[in-house]
């Protein structure tokens, strides 16, 4: 026996010497170590061995297997020391190296000017409402006072989704919902997407617009104007003025057409104001009584007006863009330009 384990020795040093991976390890320990390895069977062939001569074998065997235990964890140790110190190469840092830029984000120039809008006239006390972008007739025309056939629908290039279905040319039909949900005082700001079958150099299918409408007793145009008045001084500056021309929508009467004087110029007259020292912004009026009958609110107890800017128009003006496209190419270079 002792000759046995002298030659399981020599074959467990051998087998130990070409481990060259933890799986090859793992058979060394089944082999040697393991229930059914090499010493175990060393100690069931001890009943074998003569009575007296069983202690001393027995001591030998254990010894063996104390042995093989050290030289299996030594080498264990061994490779885990190997393998932790390939780990901390690859995963080593270079300071030195410079610093990968992070490119963040930026809100896109609609966004900043349209959140600018409704922080100024937050101020003033108005709330939000949001409408539907895919709107009926009904809101989006006939109880704005243009019934069918009214020739005001020509001024608008519908996009019809079915037959008294539109995508809203305007975010006018959320004054409709608004009243009819509520008696004033209204003091609202709906902003949202439009369409409209129009494309050029100052026109999209798609644009934005803010809708505004106020409604209690004794609301006249004055209100409109000085409200408006701090509304652009906010937006292009101290010192900018307004100026009401008349025009004509169905759903205002009055109506009027706002410029501001040129802040470009100041208003002497410059390219920006094609010489006139004014800038039209936006389009606005008196609500029709015709309207307010339609919400069922009293015309002759109660007023209001409504305006509605352009979005893109403002952005426009604010940033000196002249082309509409850029602010829908979403072309980094041009966004970019926008980060603060
Ligand atoms: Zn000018």
């Amino acid at each position: 026996m002792e000759e046995q384990i002298k030659v399981l020795r020599q074959q467990m040093e051998e087998a130990l010497a070409a481990v060259s991976s933890k799986d090859e390890l793992a058979a060394f320990w089944q082999a040697y170590l393991g229930k059914n390895g090499s010493i175990a069977a060393l100690m069931k062939g001890l009943g074998k061995v003569d009575k007296e001569q069983r202690p001393v074998m027995g001591k030998v065997i254990n010894q063996f297997k104390a042995e093989a235990e050290e030289k299996y964890q030594a080498m264990r140790e061994k490779m885990e020391a190997a393998e932790l110190e390939a780990a901390n190469r690859s995963e080593q840092v270079d300071i030195t190296m410079p610093a990968t830029r992070v490119s963040a984000g930026a809100l896109h120039p609609l966004t900043l000017v349209k959140n600018q809008i409704v922080d100024v006239f937050a101020g003033m006390g108005f709330e939000i409402f949001e409408g539907p972008e895919i709107e009926d007739d009904d809101h989006n025309f006939t109880r704005l006072n243009v019934a069918k056939n009214h020739p005001a629908r020509d001024m608008q290039d519908t996009f019809y989704v079915a037959e008294d279905i539109v995508l809203r040319t305007h975010t006018s039909g959320a004054q409709i919902r608004v009243m009819d949900a509520q008696q004033p005082p209204i003091k609202i700001l709906a902003p949202g997407r439009v369409f409209r079958s129009d494309s050029d150099a100052t026109h999209s299918p798609m644009f934005h617009q803010m809708e505004g409408l106020v409604v209690d007793k004794n609301i006249t145009l004055c209100d409109l104007q000085g409200m408006l008045d701090k509304f652009v001084q906010a937006m292009f500056g101290e010192g900018i003025r307004t100026r009401l021309r008349p025009s004509y929508f169905p759903f205002t009467e009055p109506s009027v057409e706002v410029d501001v004087s040129c802040f470009e110029c100041g208003g002497k007259g410059c390219g920006l104001c094609k010489g006139t020292g004014w800038i039209e912004v936006l389009g606005g009026g008196i609500v029709h009584h015709k309207v307010l009958e339609n919400c069922g609110i009293d015309p002759n107890v109660y007023s209001g007006f409504a305006f509605g800017i352009g979005i893109e128009r403002i952005t426009m003006l604010k940033y000196g863009i002249n082309n509409i496209g850029l602010l829908f190419e979403n072309d980094l270079r041009f966004l970019k330009q926008f980060q603060e």
